[in-house]
């Protein structure tokens, strides 16, 4: 290890991939449709990268200095480092090279799956909303040292004209296996993490081979630290002690830079006790998240001694411009007490947030000054960087400027809105609270008049190219607003006729009307803006756009109404109302950062309680309001979840409990691992809950019976997650099973989840499937 290297002032963790204008998921689509190869891939990958490079540079960053993070995943950054460890489950073996090298082709096999075999599965990173593929570890895993594609990222940059030096960025080991799950056929109870030894090994040949490629520093990101089991491995002497002191102790190594966003690393209780280990271990730099993570304690921070501090003062995870004052305050203080240079970077990568506010067009206009995304977050953390060594008169401007964006947030109309304040202000008990659950039953019963085992759908139908052709018409002005809507009512025509043909018993009106479940809320709420080009990675070449969350949020009219009772008036049989819940309406938006997420789910949850109100009004006897980000939102540590349930669950109350007795309310899962949360879902106090369930054979129904569930459930009995068509003979069967654990008064029949995506081919010959399988049962019983 070159031991004058020094860390750079200022800093970013990683920045996001997809490009602008989405360039890396254009070209990534194309070579998988077989519009490029692979060269051609490359070609815009590169390009890509080296337009970020010039672009950081512009912001701020310096191209020679190692401060630019080179995190360039064509896919996901865990896939990557399954790919650089070569560690692939036995049944894509065949996919590593001699030397354990992961081929671009075989890489997006594992992503894709082929034939037979699956891909890796996809799941949440930390609280994001970014997902990565999990690597499947099992004890016989093999890992080589290969990380060819980031030795030679590191190398084609170098070879650039004046020598461009980038801090590779890779998983770090041990986050790395916390994060993978045990491949199948492992030994009961196998953990992934008893494999670190073997993994280290590995790790140090990537550092070896990164260093000889010409890289100063390289970033092992270790977020896997601020989870239940950080405490434990972080301690002195523990895990990452021991890993580390390897890690270090290699003679051929760039400089380590440790980095653990998402919150507080190790211990909660002794904040900066990890940081310390690490330095211990002989990492020459440590990161903390000061954003969500707490701050390190004197005692911790004068245990860095000699290893730098880099201090993530700039939130990666959300768009508020940054109040530069406060975090030079920060940073300040973290000089005073550690004595040495601290640098000003960003608490997470900037993966989770889009890239430029100057490319917005149409915000409105207050709010751009108020906003940072990734471009002006570099510039904030270069500024920090100054103000730090300059002093403040020399960033006097910037100072002023931030000051003024968020004084005048503070006090914008819109963003306190009194008439919202006090009703939430004046919320009594009994507005989170509806009669009886046995009562409503009989009422709803008496009401609805359904036949056992009822049968309906989650709500949306397949939005096929003439809907989402429909619907890019009207914004670009080629058709009207009148054409739309008589668009839109034929559409709705159509599928409640499908439905009454296929003889569903609770008929939906399609939301042929809503873009996305959340967004289609925020455009019609007060205190959301929606962005233009506001992309961010939700995971491989999918990417989200989430609305802007920047004000007291209230209704201004009925919205949903009159399609749903559009829908309602052609049709003699009960058709339920579909609306997007509270929580997960924060989940997919940016939130405003000046109050406690509760408070601002209670009011989108009054909102959506004048919503249903007005369906009520309008005849609708059933509402249903879907949850799926409900377990998403869960703090990533077990002692945070208590509280996290309980604004989230009251949230969700607030909004249904003002619906009458005979008003059934329902709610939907997109998941079926319940675990703790089951009695989470049994406090959502809905009618009737339907979940995923049909890849896990209804495994799900044991749980609930096992908890007392007694309330309406709805499995799902159809996979709606590919075109394959359920046979009658299969939902029958799962049916059964279903009827095994739960008494069929308390069953309806569905699929896992909306149509959507799906064709109305398959959605078709499934749906007439799932209704004769519930016939045949109900005769059955
Ligand atoms: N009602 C929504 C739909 O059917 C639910 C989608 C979801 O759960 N993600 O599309
Ligand atoms: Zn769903």
């Amino acid at each position: 290890m070159s031991t004058e290297c020094t860390f750079p002032a200022a800093t970013i963790l990683g920045y996001p991939r997809i490009g602008p204008n989405r360039e890396l998921k254009r070209a990534v689509e194309s070579y998988w449709a077989g519009g490029i190869d692979e060269a051609g891939l490359q070609r815009v990958a590169d390009e890509l990268q080296d337009r970020t490079v010039a672009r950081l540079v512009e912001l701020g960053l310096s191209a020679a200095d190692s401060s630019i993070p080179a995190d360039f995943a064509l896919y996901d950054q865990v896939l990557d480092a399954t790919a650089a460890l070569g560690a692939l489950p036995a049944r894509f073996a065949d996919l590593a090279g001699d030397d354990g090298s992961v081929g671009t082709a075989e890489y997006f096999t594992l992503a894709r799956g082929d034939g037979d075999r699956a891909p890796l599965e996809l799941t949440k990173w930390f609280d994001s909303n970014y997902h990565y593929l999990v690597p499947e570890i099992g004890t016989a895993t093999t890992f080589s040292a290969g990380a060819h594609r980031l030795t030679a990222t590191v190398r084609r940059q170098r070879q650039r004209e004046r020598g461009v030096v980038l801090r590779p960025v890779l998983v770090g080991p041990i986050t790395y296996l916390l994060l993978a799950k045990a491949e199948e056929g492992s030994p009961e109870g196998f953990d992934p993490l008893s494999r670190i030894d073997d993994a280290v090994v590995a790790y140090v040949g990537i550092l070896a081979s990164l260093a000889e490629a010409g890289a100063e520093w390289v970033q092992l990101d270790e977020p896997g630290l601020v989870g239940d089991r950080g405490g434990e491995l972080a301690a002195p002497g523990g895990l990452v002690e021991r890993v580390y002191r390897q890690l270090a102790g290699t003679a051929e190594r760039p400089a380590l830079l440790v980095t653990t966003g998402y919150g507080t690393a190790g211990n909660p209780a002794k904040p900066g006790e990890a940081l310390a280990v690490l330095a211990t271990a002989g990492v020459e730099a440590v990161h903390a998240d000061l954003v969500k993570g707490a701050k390190p304690s004197t005692e911790a921070l004068q245990a860095l001694g000699t290893t730098r501090l880099v201090a993530g003062v700039v939130d990666g995870r959300n768009v508020w411009r940054n109040n530069l004052q406060a975090s030079l305050e920060v940073l300040e203080h973290l000089q005073g007490v550690t004595g040495t240079v601290v640098t000003a970077a960003t608490s997470t990568s900037l993966l989770h947030v889009p890239h430029d506010v100057q490319a917005e067009t149409a915000l409105p206009e207050h709010l751009p000054a108020w906003l940072s995304f990734a471009d002006q977050k570099v510039r904030e953390a270069v500024v920090l960087a100054r103000g730090l060594d300059g002093g403040r008169p020399s960033i006097a401007a910037q100072l002023q400027d931030a000051d003024a964006a968020l004084r005048q947030r503070a006090r914008f109309d819109g963003v306190v809105v009194d008439r919202v304040r006090n009703r939430t202000r004046d919320l009594t008990e009994e507005a989170f609270t509806r009669g009886p659950a046995e009562r409503r039953a009989e009422v709803q019963q008496q009401r609805l008049g359904l036949p056992v085992l009822p049968t309906t759908t989650i709500g949306s139908f397949p939005q096929t190219g003439e809907v989402r052709g429909a619907r890019a018409a009207v914004r670009n002005g080629s058709i009207s607003q009148a054409e739309y809507d008589q668009f839109l009512r034929q559409e709705i025509a159509r599928v409640v006729r499908l439905q009454e043909g296929l003889g569903l018993d609770v008929l939906v009106h399609g939301e042929p009307e809503r873009n996305d479940m959340v967004q289609y809320f925020a455009e019609n709420f007060d205190g959301f803006a929606a962005t233009e080009q506001g992309w961010v990675q939700s995971y491989g070449s999918r990417c989200t756009r989430p609305s802007i969350l920047w004000g007291d949020v209230s209704r201004p009219q009925a919205f949903t109404v009159p399609w749903i009772s559009f829908a309602q008036s052609l049709t003699e049989r009960p058709l339920k109302g579909m609306l997007t819940g509270p929580v997960t309406i924060l989940a997919w938006s940016f939130v405003r950062d000046d109050q406690p997420l509760g408070n601002t789910a209670n009011q989108v949850a009054l909102a959506l309680r004048d919503e249903i109100a007005d369906l009520e009004a309008a005849g609708v006897a059933i509402v249903q309001v879907d949850e799926p980000a409900l377990r998403e939102l869960l703090p990533l540590r077990s002692a945070d979840h208590q509280a996290y349930l309980t604004w989230s669950v009251r949230a969700f109350r607030l909004a249904t409990a003002g619906a009458a007795d005979q008003t059934q309310i329902h709610t939907h899962l997109c998941y079926s691992e319940f675990g703790e949360v089951i009695s989470a879902i049994d406090g959502l106090d809905a009618d009737v809950t339907s979940i995923e369930a049909a890849r896990s054979r209804l495994e799900v129904v044991e749980d609930l019976a096992g908890f007392g569930y007694s309330r309406g459930i709805g499995p799902g009995v159809y996979d709606i997650h590919s075109p394959r068509v359920p046979s009658e003979q299969e939902i029958t069967a799962l049916i059964r099973t279903a009827l095994a654990a739960l008494p069929a008064q308390q069953l309806w029949i569905n699929p896992d989840c909306g149509l959507k995506t799906r064709g109305y081919e398959e959605t078709v010959v499934s749906l007439r499937n799932l209704v004769a399988a519930a016939r045949t049962v109900r005769e059955g019983t």
